[in-house]
């Protein structure tokens, strides 16, 4: 195994860092360091009220830049972290990080929520309970403060297990969103037995829904699946104005995208909560959720 690792370390000096080539193993070993070195970071993306305008949440999203191989994507080490377990440590360092972070924006009067991607993984974790409850203690936060988003495909894999610790979770006020939706369709029928707040609509379906009648049709039906069940619905992926007034008209609450913010360092989306919270007090309007 070692040399497996060894030489597929040396394939990955060989080629240029972040390739994307590189030998599992080599990855696996450098994402063991990483947070030690201190190389995963958070960028954080807004959501958006669809109309108005206010920020309403934020979306942590992990970033892991090494030394040697470059920046590698989430889309490919994150299933490496979840293949070998460090999902677990990264995952609770995410969650804290990213509740201290809204820790922070809560002192300066912002109002929103902090979405955090939660892995099966994680979820099957049965500490997992104690520790959302910990961190949030710890920062000084509550239950509604908080939203985990899970895939429709731990909802799939895992319904009966994960659904026990997040009502647990959710009666503790904790929202739970499934993200990526509208990718597996049995997930409606399980959905039913699930203890769930916000259903995130996948990005293939809020882009298609503008030229084509299927995806159309398939946000159509999750809009109204979602008032029947009484969840709040996000589109993930609007990068177009045309998309924005799309999902407005179609009923969509919130909208998160290209178009309105893309995944930024902490600093900078404090300095957007602090000059929408100054425009609003201008105009008299209240900024954010009412606390
Ligand atoms: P996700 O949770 O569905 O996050 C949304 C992804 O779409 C993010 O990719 C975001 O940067 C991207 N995105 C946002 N707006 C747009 C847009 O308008 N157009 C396009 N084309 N893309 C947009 P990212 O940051 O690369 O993350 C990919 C996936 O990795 C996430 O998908 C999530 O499943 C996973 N992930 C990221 N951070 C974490 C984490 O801390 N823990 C876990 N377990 N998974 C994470
Ligand atoms: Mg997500
Ligand atoms: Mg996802
Ligand atoms: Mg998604």
């Amino acid at each position: 195994r070692a040399k497996q690792a060894g030489r597929s370390e040396l394939r990955c000096f060989s080629q240029e860092a972040g390739a994307g080539t590189a030998g599992p193993s080599a990855r696996e070993l450098r994402l063991r360091g990483a947070l030690e070195r201190g190389d995963l970071t958070l960028r954080y993306q807004p959501q958006f009220e669809v109309r108005g305008g206010r920020i309403m949440a934020a979306e942590a999203l992990l970033r892991w830049t090494d030394a040697e191989l470059g920046a590698v994507p989430p889309d490919q080490f994150i299933p490496l972290a979840e293949d070998s377990g460090l999902i677990v440590p990264i995952g609770a360092w995410v969650l804290e990080e990213a509740c201290r972070q809204l820790a922070r924006w809560r002192a300066q009067g912002w109002a929103g929520r902090m979405a955090v991607n939660v892995s099966p993984v994680q979820l099957a974790q049965p500490d997992l309970v104690e520790q959302v409850l910990g961190t949030l203690a710890r920062c000084g936060l509550r239950g509604e403060d908080l939203e985990l988003e899970i895939t429709e495909r731990a909802v799939l894999q895992d319904a009966q297990r994960a659904s026990g610790g997040l009502a647990r979770l959710r009666a503790a006020g904790v929202r739970i969103a499934v993200d990526d939706f509208g990718m597996g369709h049995a997930a409606l029928l399980y959905l039913l037995a699930f203890p769930v707040d916000v259903l995130k609509i996948d990005r293939r379906f809020v882009q298609g829904a503008l030229d084509r009648d299927h995806e159309r049709q398939v946000v159509q039906a999750l809009v109204a699946f979602a008032r029947a069940l009484n969840l709040d619905m996000v589109a993930e992926g609007v990068e177009t104005e045309a998309q924005r007034a799309l999902m407005e008209e179609l009923g969509v609450g919130l909208v998160q995208g290209y178009l309105l913010g893309r995944p930024v360092p902490a600093q900078r989306l404090g300095e957007l909560l602090a000059s929408a919270q100054s425009s609003a007090q201008s105009s008299g309007h209240p900024a954010g959720l009412p606390l």
